[in-house]
């Protein structure tokens, strides 16, 4: 309760991966974050760890629930459910962006990542051979 200046801070969801917040867990793959409560799930209805498409399930139907229940009163807070992807918000192209897997099953290039890990490995390191100049020693 000591982090009011914090959470009244707008987070940046998508931006950038040095100036991107990470509301969630970094150790958990797929977890749903609801806004206005700070709430974390990582399990889905049957106590099973969320997997992309369960998570994406979870917020729809608890975003269209909240805009159901949602009373356009100004003090009533806007509250929505988010997809965590180890932590971060996810969206499949914030994902493409920053070099990470999006999860979706049928994603070309994810796809094709997968079936051939050693170039995408290769691919990887020569992106981090390019963005050496930034990394530091710690
Ligand atoms: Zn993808």
């Amino acid at each position: 309760m000591t982090d009011q200046t914090t959470t009244r801070l707008r987070p940046r969801l998508f931006g950038p991966a040095d100036e991107r917040t990470r509301p969630g867990y970094p150790d958990i793959e797929w977890s749903v974050w609801i806004t206005g409560m700070d709430d974390i799930h990582e399990l889905d209805e049957d106590g099973q760890p969320f997997d992309l498409l369960a998570a994406l399930q979870f917020a729809a139907e608890y975003n269209a629930g909240a805009a159901a229940d949602y009373d356009g009163h100004p003090y009533t807070p806007v509250i929505h459910a988010v997809v965590l992807h180890w932590g971060y918000a996810w969206s499949q192209k914030s994902e493409h962006a920053h070099g990470v897997d999006c999860g979706v099953q049928r994603c070309g290039p994810c796809s094709f990542d997968r079936d051939f890990p050693e170039v995408a490995a290769a691919r990887k390191a020569a992106r981090a051979t390019a963005e050496e100049g930034a990394s530091d020693a710690g």
